[in-house]
């Protein structure tokens, strides 16, 4: 039985007041009630507040995490950060490869899987994030992309690292736009997501990962999404930076 796992991405939002009050109302609304071990439960704060919301988060059973991870452990990477900064900090989780670092930063399948490798060392649990483009749908190519991301984002992680990693596939024009992949379309992915999980490791190891949605995400259509049998959780930009809003998406996971 998977436990759905819901997180937010507040991406490059919020300031260092507003991240503190969303932390805060998501822990003071009793959200800790809702999840009372139930579902997981996580934030992804813009990297700079990360040890305010851990502050705010600190009595709440809301876990943190990063948007991103460099893979090197320390030296000349500027800008970068680490897994153990990240820890430091309080991240219990990371984004990898999210469609905007894929598209917008340049982020490579092989620096994807050096992230993934990297986090999982470090002790920190990946959202590995796969989704195709518009264009890549419409010419019938969707799962010959996730099949290649999974594959290469996943090469060298054996059964026991596999353990840590959930999936998040989010279709790119779904994220953003307020274009949500219907249940079946979600269904269909997330299906093959881990049919290919059978066939990368075994059955019984692929039933137990889970695989978020993510795509215009919100607490009118997660209940009908996350009626499908593989959609373990969702990963929700827009609608995780109202905490009233983000509390309806919880919701609907119990
Ligand atoms: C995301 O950024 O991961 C995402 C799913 O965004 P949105 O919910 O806003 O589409």
């Amino acid at each position: 039985m998977r436990k759905p796992f819901i997180a937010g991405n507040w991406k490059m939002n919020t300031d260092i007041n507003s991240a503190v009050e969303l932390a805060k109302a998501l822990a003071e609304k009793s959200v800790d009630a809702l999840i009372d071990n139930k579902i997981t439960v996580a934030v992804c704060p813009p990297s700079v507040y990360l040890s305010s919301v851990a502050a705010a988060l600190s009595s709440s059973s809301v876990g943190l995490g990063a948007q991103n991870v460099y893979f090197e452990a320390k030296g000349a990477f500027t800008g970068e950060v680490s897994v153990s900064m990240l820890k430091d900090v309080g991240c219990t989780y990371t984004l990898i490869g999210h469609s905007e670092r894929r598209h917008i930063f340049g982020e490579t399948n092989e620096m994807v899987n050096k992230k993934v490798h990297a986090a999982i060392s470090g002790g920190l649990l990946p959202v590995l994030c796969v989704g195709e483009l518009l264009e890549e749908r419409e010419a019938s190519k969707t799962e010959e992309v996730i099949k290649t991301q999974i594959v290469k984002g996943l090469e060298g992680i054996d059964a026991a690292k596999m353990q840590a990693i959930t999936i998040a596939y989010e279709p790119v024009w779904a994220i953003g736009t307020g274009l949500t992949a219907s249940p079946q379309q979600a269904q269909e992915v997330h299906a093959f997501i881990r049919s290919l999980l059978v066939d990368l490791y075994d059955t019984n190891l692929a039933e137990e990962i889970r695989i978020q949605y993510g795509g215009s995400a919100k607490a009118s259509n997660a209940a009908e999404l996350l009626s499908k049998k593989d959609v373990d959780g969702l990963l929700v930009g827009g609608a995780s930076l109202k905490a009233d809003d983000f509390m309806g998406i919880i919701e609907a996971a119990l």
